[in-house]
């Protein structure tokens, strides 16, 4: 891959001018596709005749999915008091305060969903006393892969509803973590931890 510099220039094809151009790259604000929000600064190629952006180049890629994830709507889901809790024990656990909570949940969806880990105790959990309570706290995961992956995971637990699902996984988190501290995901999470801390 080429690494294009401000400034630099060349030969491209523009949809809006429907001609093959020369580009040169500048730093834009560029809006997304569907009109709602914006990229700042990011490098593109800027059509000569039109002044308009025909080309995102593959640097600046990752900058554009970045922005487009503070974009996405996070999956909420109401959850009992203890549940937080658990997470709280759990981040403990990991060696971590409370602001790791999200990355264990993501972990479990991650490794759940893609089978690296079995789901097959999760309709399990549902069904005991620690499933149960009033819905009072608020649980928001954000990340690019969550909504794929909470869907992959209803359609392999047959478990319907988003909130039912996470209480699922916490429970599976209490389970492996706080009270059985399984070598093999508490090692993983540290590792993550270290990467993120
Ligand atoms: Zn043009």
């Amino acid at each position: 891959m080429d690494i294009l510099k401000v400034g630099d220039q060349e030969k491209g094809a523009c949809e809006k001018c429907a001609a093959f151009v020369t580009v040169t790259y500048q730093l834009r604000d560029v809006p997304f596709s569907d009109g709602c929000g914006l990229v700042k600064q990011v490098l593109v190629g800027v059509c000569e005749q039109c002044d308009q952006v025909c080309v995102l180049p593959q640097q600046s890629t990752p900058v554009v999915k970045r922005a487009l994830e503070k974009q996405r709507k996070p999956v909420e889901s109401r959850v009992p008091a203890h549940m937080v809790d658990i997470l709280n024990l759990a981040s403990v656990e990991v060696g971590c305060g409370t602001e790791f909570i999200p990355y264990i949940v993501k972990y479990y969806l991650h490794a759940l969903a893609s089978r690296k880990m079995s789901a097959k105790r999760l309709p399990g959990y549902l069904t005991t006393d620690l499933a149960k309570g009033k819905a009072e706290k608020r649980i928001s995961l954000k990340g690019q892969h969550v909504v794929e992956e909470v869907s992959e995971l209803k359609a392999l637990t047959q478990i319907e509803s988003t909130s039912d699902l996470i209480r699922g996984v916490i429970l599976k988190i209490n389970d492996d973590i706080v009270q059985n501290k399984r070598l093999k995901p508490l090692n993983e999470l540290r590792g993550i931890a270290a990467a993120v801390g």
